[in-house]
């Protein structure tokens, strides 16, 4: 048996990793839960939150956070953490933090060697880690059962996964709903200014379609338990779902207690795939018990929302008169093309989805603040295996069609990511397409998101191979701003290019955007920018007082090109190290927006920014909002 032990003085803490991009979906709120239940239980712990701000495999420790993430955790053992892209990264806290007991959680998907701990919990931890830790700490005779003890092997190979003998089975534990909403954050400066807490509806997804009765599966070899639900998604394979009444008053117990606790945070994300049976009662009781000054972000089927579209405008119609505002958040179109939407598995169609975007755009003309549009995460994957090129025909007509760039980030970067307990991930093991390495690190999407690490795939057609290379290197050489006329250029080029489309390189593609006029869009009809008259220039230096065109703001940041064209004002922002920001300012009612001025919407052409963009952008919409009344 192992002789790990920890020392009763010490508390436990539980670690956040999050990724420096801030569209990192992922909170707090079962890490949350579990410290809570841990103090109920008599058990001294601190959420540690660290915002890993460069990838953690490369060289040093920029912006120190690992040091300063070692010299937190070392008042701390054990130290427990879920969520985790870079094995070394552990690997590293371990060595600087020798003596302190590592345990694992089993996250979204298990995946034991990319978590190097002493323990792995594979159970519930808010009934097995109370147990552990009176074990560890010399207070209990035998440890629980399902829990993984690691034993390295003498010749350096592979570590053994052991369960500890003899154990005990931990007994069910009921807890009250009090998740520490305070968490040590290593690194508060890299965080997202508006951070997000999710309540719990119905765990799972009542989607459940299941894949191996999708034609296109035949032959593939789905284990048992998974295959259910989108092809990417392991969320489809298991659904609690409770009646609406039930699941009503749980979500209203946990937006009070969050409201009451920590009412700066304001962004409730609620954990529902369908939550419309009781969306609107929710709402309607917050307007009789005062519960306001929220946004709610939901995370759904597009289609849902159009069959329930009747009870959702009711739902809005009664947010707008309490200032609580509706976000749609995670809702997953993941492609416009017939072909690759049938691949995923996703039971629905193209039409399906456009249907559902120009109904929200006019949801949003409707009730106006009631629906947020500023949270938008939309699921897409462009690239997949199996994606043609008339696939990417497709993508690009209706993203220009639907102004679907304006709720999704990074159209251009956006690739399948096949983990083994998905069905995807069969279908391309069938067709020979899962690979041993990515071509390059752009090739892996888990990476660039701080995801879990994922199965490299390769292309069916070596056309889009190559597309998707140049994709990626022009979205960097452009600082990932303007990715639809990217988009545009791109596929001009490869058509222009016929069959040879191998000789194709960046700067093929580079020149032919930039003879694209700025900011046109050359299916709109839209007439292209100009640069600013002095007259606009002086009206803009107005606006944005006390800001100067001569000096820096917020960091470091300046003021770059201004354009224009009737009803649209673009600036560029520019910073010594960061990547530029586009803002633009147009007229109000006219789609998301990161602030509304009195006569304005404030938005960034990309949909994704670092924190130092974000901060930029934030000091930009203060001064115009003040000076716009
Ligand atoms: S992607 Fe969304 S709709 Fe599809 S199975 Fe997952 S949670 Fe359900």
């Amino acid at each position: 048996m192992s002789k790990l032990r920890c020392s009763p003085e010490r508390p436990l803490a539980i670690l956040s990793f999050h990724s420096h991009t801030d569209r990192s979906f992922l909170d707090d709120r079962e890490l949350a839960l579990l410290s809570g239940a841990l103090r109920e239980d008599g058990i001294a712990n601190d959420l540690v939150v660290a915002v890993i701000t460069r990838d953690p495999d490369g060289d040093g420790d920029a912006g120190g956070v690992e040091a300063a993430l070692i010299d937190t955790l070392s008042a701390y053992d054990p130290i427990v953490y879920e969520r985790v892209w870079s094995p070394s990264l552990i690997a590293r806290l371990r060595d600087k933090l020798p003596g302190k007991v590592f345990i694992g959680l089993r996250g979204e998907h298990v995946l034991l060697d990319s978590a190097p701990a002493d323990i792995f919990c594979d159970g519930d931890p808010q009934r097995i880690l109370t147990a552990l830790v009176r074990w560890l700490r010399g207070v209990a005779d035998v440890a629980p059962a399902e829990t993984l003890f690691r034993h390295d092997a003498d010749d350096g190979g592979p570590p053994r996964w052991l369960a500890p003998a003899p154990c005990a089975v931990a007994p069910p534990r009921a807890h009250r709903y009090a998740p520490n909403l305070r968490p040590v954050i290593v690194n508060p400066e890299a965080l997202p200014s508006g951070r997000t807490f999710s309540v719990m509806g119905n765990s799972g997804c009542p989607f459940q379609l299941d894949a191996r009765e999708n034609p296109l599966y035949a032959g593939t070899a789905i284990p048992a338990g998974h295959g259910r639900g989108c092809a990417f998604c392991t969320t489809g394979n298991h659904y609690d779902g409770r009646p609406n009444a039930e699941t009503a008053a749980s979500v209203l117990e946990q937006i009070r207690y969050v409201r009451q606790h920590a009412p700066d945070l304001a962004l409730l994300v609620l954990k529902d795939q369908n939550p419309f049976g009781y969306l609107t009662e929710v709402i309607e009781c917050c307007e009789a018990e005062r519960l306001t000054e929220f946004s709610l972000l939901l995370e759904t089927r597009a289609e849902w929302f159009l069959r329930n579209a009747a009870r959702f405008g009711r739902a809005l119609a009664i947010a707008r008169r309490i200032d609580v505002r509706i976000a749609p958040f995670l809702v997953g179109i993941e492609n416009f093309s017939q072909p690759e939407l049938d691949r995923f598995n996703k039971g629905t169609t193209v039409a399906a989805n456009i249907e559902f975007i120009e109904t929200l755009w006019r949801w949003k003309e409707q009730y106006g603040d009631a629906l947020d549009l500023s949270h938008t995460a939309f699921g897409f994957i462009l690239f997949s295996p199996w994606t043609a090129m008339t696939d990417l025909e497709a993508n690009l007509h209706a993203i220009r069609r639907t102004g679907f760039d304006r709720l999704r980030g990074s159209v251009l970067l956006s690739r399948a990511r096949l983990y083994p307990d998905t069905a995807l991930y069969y279908l391309a093991e069938r067709d020979g397409l899962l690979s041993d390495a990515f071509e390059s690190e752009a090739d892996d999407a888990s990476r660039r998101y701080g995801y879990y690490p994922s199965r490299p795939w390769r292309f069916v057609h070596a056309e889009v191979a190559h597309f998707a290379a140049l994709a990626t290197a022009l979205a960097e050489r452009n600082g990932s701003r303007d990715m639809v006329n990217l988009f545009d250029a791109l596929l001009a080029a490869f058509r222009d290019a016929g069959t040879e489309w191998r000789a194709l390189d960046i700067d093929d593609v580079w020149r032919r955007y930039q003879t694209m006029a700025p900011g046109a869009d050359p299916h709109s009809g839209a007439a292209a920018l100009a640069p600013a008259s002095e007259k606009l220039r002086e009206r803009f230096a107005r606006l944005v007082q006390p800001l100067s065109f001569d000096a820096t703001f917020a960091d470091g940041w300046r003021f770059g090109p201004i354009s224009a064209r009737p009803g649209h004002v673009r600036v560029e922002l520019r910073h010594a190290v960061e990547p530029p920001l586009v803002v633009e300012l147009v007229p109000r009612g006219q789609g998301p927006h990161f602030q509304r001025s009195r006569h304005y919407e404030i938005r960034a052409a990309a949909r994704e920014f670092t924190a130092a963009q974000r901060a930029a952008l934030t000091a930009l919409s203060r001064a115009v909002t003040t000076n716009d009344r």
